[in-house]
């Protein structure tokens, strides 16, 4: 075994997340607003100019859809396609969890590869969390998230 496999293994697995992200950005899932919603927020990360629209229906305590609109960087439009897929369909208790999982991860500064049996494919981000400048961007629609479902809880 070479001694820089690892450095091959990790470069391959870069490359390889960089296609998951590049994905969802070129293929958004669930975007294109509901009419009907339960909530509605809009969410702006200033330092890049990357902005969320996100609605919110419920079903009891089951998140039945999310549906957005966005316009911005690649990292921040793949990470709300990664999110809102990711979390249609689980409870409003799976969904605090599994947020809240992102979050400790986009916070690990590049110390933690993330776990794929909560993240599933949004364990492609954790390479961002070594990006200070674009940690923002990667938690946009997160953020918007525990914000909407907050509302929509409010409001039932
Ligand atoms: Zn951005």
């Amino acid at each position: 075994m070479p001694p820089n496999i690892l450095g091959v293994v990790k470069m391959e697995l870069d490359s390889l997340y960089q296609e998951v992200i590049l994905d969802h950005y070129k293929h958004p899932q669930h975007k294109g607003l509901n009419s009907t919603f339960d909530a509605q927020v809009h969410h702006v990360n200033t330092s890049c100019g990357d902005e969320v629209t996100l609605n919110i229906n419920l079903d009891g305590y089951c998140i039945t859809s999310l549906s957005w609109d966005g316009q911005g960087c690649s990292i921040s439009q793949a990470s709300v396609s990664m999110m809102s897929d990711l979390l249609t369909g689980k409870t409003l208790e799976e969904a605090a969890f599994i947020v809240k999982n992102f979050i400790d991860l986009m916070g690990s500064k590049g110390t933690s590869i993330g776990d794929p049996l909560i993240l599933e494919d949004a364990v492609a981000f954790a390479g961002v969390s070594k990006f200070p400048g674009r940690v923002k961007c990667a938690l946009l629609g997160w953020m918007a998230y525990k914000d909407v479902a907050i509302q929509a809880q409010a409001k039932n």
